[in-house]
């Protein structure tokens, strides 16, 4: 696997995060007669994508859910292509939707050219159920066509039989052999336009396949976590899976599988991103957990910042530290860009370093929020 510091995959992000070599699919959509591309692979930013959950036939209300996604931050939204009536549904949702749309299909491989017809961005296939070998060049030829992106989704709950039969069970290696197997489907129909994905529920072969096929193959590689559960669950299984790769360099776009609100999903991706400071600029709140040291109330500023950050979208890359105590407080604080650390009832505010001033416990927020938004402008002399 080859790893990459150059400055073009490193654009408006962190420096010194080296990211897997892959080739790069467009996806490409239209809004208001305007074409839009979306890169995934070969240095491109990593995209965050998620999945309607209702009906697709339901076109209003699928497209709602999908402004809703976009709305939220995703740069592209799956819909399920289940029935006949959700392919008929595609080219409305598509001329409706502010973002790419990959249609999802499993077992029917004649909802995959339906879809291609319609003009998705993208289509998903599961190896492990389209059936005959002739039903899956058929949909690699409309593809390539019509230059629309594959993605192989290999699935650990849903092998080839044969696979399944060879290994005894959905382990990595497993995972692997389908997707190169269909990768090289792809290739003998001289169609590169292909991302895989390797998906388990669990987080260790789901590391472990992505580990293996990222050795084995540069087709830019979609991140996650299947049936990862609920809130209390999914985000930490998704944060360990997707972030583990991520942190190796791998992983050129990423969805949280969540049984809860789709829009979690995108505010958990772009949570991973940040955390891992591969997304896009913006302001990164780091806080103390508190102890017996506390010096005031902490939590409800970091609840008042981490919320106005999140209402506010600021689109700088801005380490802000809010820290409990006079002890290792200042220390943190001043080694962020922006910082405050309590200390009875007031806080001590640093910027760069320096201590700028001092506020009172119920003028923090608002203070730290305040310099976020004038962070730009020079300091006063
Ligand atoms: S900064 Fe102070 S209050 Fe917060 S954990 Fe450290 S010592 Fe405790």
């Amino acid at each position: 696997m080859e790893l990459s510091t150059d400055e073009s995959t490193q654009a408006a992000q962190a420096p010194q995060r080296p990211r897997r070599h892959s080739r790069q699919v467009t996806l490409r959509h239209t809004v208001d007669g305007v074409e839009h591309e979306t890169k995934i692979g070969g240095g491109a930013p990593i995209t965050v994508q998620s999945m309607t959950t209702g009906k697709t036939h339901d076109v209003e209300g699928c497209l709602a859910e999908v402004r809703e996604l976009a709305e939220a931050g995703a740069d592209v939204v799956r819909v399920a292509v289940p029935r006949p009536e959700d392919a008929d549904a595609l080219s409305a949702i598509v001329a409706g939707s502010p973002v790419p749309i990959v249609a999802d299909i499993h077992f029917n491989h004649t909802y995959a050219l339906k879809a291609l017809e319609a003009g998705v961005a993208k289509v998903r296939i599961n190896p492990g159920n389209i059936g005959k070998p002739e039903w899956e060049r058929e949909v690699l030829r409309a593809a390539k066509d019509k230059g629309v992106p594959i993605r192989i989704g290999v699935n650990g709950g849903s092998l080839e039989k044969d696979i399944l039969d060879k290994y005894g069970y959905p382990r990595p290696e497993a995972l692997v052999e389908s997707a190169l197997r269909h990768a090289e489907v792809c290739d003998r129909e001289d169609f590169q336009d292909v991302v895989i994905s390797v998906k388990h529920s669990d987080v260790y072969f789901m590391i472990q396949s992505y580990r293996l096929l990222a050795e084995q193959t540069d087709y830019p590689l979609h991140l996650g976590v299947t049936e990862s559960g609920s809130m209390k669950t999914g985000p930490i299984k998704s944060s360990i899976g997707i972030g583990s790769l991520l942190a190796d360099g791998i992983g050129d776009t990423i969805r949280v599988s969540l049984a809860a609100d789709s829009v979690n999903e995108v505010k958990v991706g772009h949570q991973i991103l940040k955390s891992l400071r591969l997304g896009r600029p913006g302001v990164n709140v780091i806080a103390c957990p508190t102890c017996g040291r506390l010096a005031g109330d902490l939590f409800s500023v970091v609840d008042e910042v981490e919320e106005a950050v999140a209402k506010r979208g600021f689109e700088r890359d801005l380490n802000v530290a809010l820290m409990g105590c006079a002890v290792n407080g200042p220390g943190e604080a001043a080694g962020a860009d922006l910082g405050v650390s309590l200390g009875r009832g007031r806080a001590h505010v640093f910027k760069k370093g320096e201590i700028v001033g001092t506020v009172d416990q119920d003028e923090i927020a608002d203070a730290v929020i305040d310099l976020i938004e004038r962070w730009d402008e020079p300091a006063a002399s």
